[in-house]
């Protein structure tokens, strides 16, 4: 699933193949739960605008448009946002992938999948939100980008201050990697860089949040920073479906402390990465390393 890094990845590519270009046409698949706002009405909101800013909120994208409004872009878990020129083998089905032949020189050609297409006036690439499992969403936003997703977000995680983490957690029962998670807390933050920061500030996973000393919590504010921005600088993780919007992959998975290196040896002092769930979610962790 895109975190924050995957999705900062995207805003950055995806910034200037849409700021300042018009759009002239709004295609659409048919009406389903990955729209909520009616694709007439997009259509409707879209066709003639300018978008003036793609922000990033957590793990939300916001294009800001030239007549005010905003248009919501969630990546869920599979969502892939590109341009139509670029060719990747992830942007293949799984079928096609396993029989890949070389990309086709003429970039990709929508599917079924592909659930929102813009085009622009200038007759450049044009811009496609796909998405497999359609956990991802578009929504049409008011001029003050109101939104029960975006409402609830806590401190960007980019930016967070120890003493203000350590607030929102001391008095906490729950698992300080759940506690990471909760994007009320602490907006941005998933799965992988939670246990690679966990990993990073050496505390455990299953520790109970108000264990955490205030110490403690600022190394881990330090260590998600660390991961935060290094995924970033190497494009992000393609562990599963996660594309740039150039086609290409990222490269964090390929130097993961922990995250889904369940019995390889830990980088630092060789004892086997373990694996548990909390809260329904893996957690990576080394049991030397880690208190
Ligand atoms: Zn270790």
């Amino acid at each position: 699933m895109p975190e924050l890094p995957e999705v900062e990845v995207t805003r950055r590519r995806i910034a200037p193949v849409l700021v300042g270009r018009r759009i002239a046409q709004v295609k659409t698949t048919r009406p389903s739960y990955f729209f909520l706002t009616p694709p007439g009405k997009l259509r409707a909101a879209l066709e003639g605008k300018t978008s003036v800013e793609l922000l990033r909120r957590g793990k939300y994208l916001v294009a800001r448009l030239d007549s005010g409004a905003g248009l919501l872009l969630h990546l869920g878990m599979t969502g892939q946002l590109f341009t139509s020129d670029v060719h990747s083998p992830r942007l293949l089905s799984k079928t096609a992938r396993s029989a890949l032949t070389p990309p086709e020189q003429s970039g990709f050609r929508p599917d079924a999948h592909t659930h929102l297409m813009l085009d622009f006036e200038d007759g450049g690439p044009s811009l496609y939100f796909r998405d497999v499992r359609k956990f991802g969403k578009v929504r049409l936003l008011d001029a003050k980008l109101t939104d029960p997703r975006l409402d609830r977000l806590g401190t960007d995680a980019l930016v967070v201050e120890p003493a203000e983490l350590f607030e929102l957690i001391h008095q906490r029962k729950v698992a300080i990697k759940s506690v990471l998670l909760d994007q009320a807390v602490l907006a941005g933050v998933g799965n992988i860089y939670a246990d690679e920061a966990l990993y990073l500030a050496g505390v455990r996973p299953t520790r109970a949040a108000r264990r955490v000393t205030r110490d403690e919590c600022a190394a881990i504010v330090r260590a998600l920073k660390r991961v935060l921005g290094r995924a970033i600088e190497t494009g992000g993780s393609s562990i599963s479906d996660f594309v740039a919007p150039d086609g290409n992959d990222g490269h964090y998975q390929d130097e993961r402390w922990v995250y889904s290196r369940t019995g390889e040896p830990c980088r630092r002092c060789k004892t086997p990465v373990k694996r548990l769930v909390i809260g329904q979610r893996s957690a990576h962790f080394c049991p030397q390393c880690q208190k």
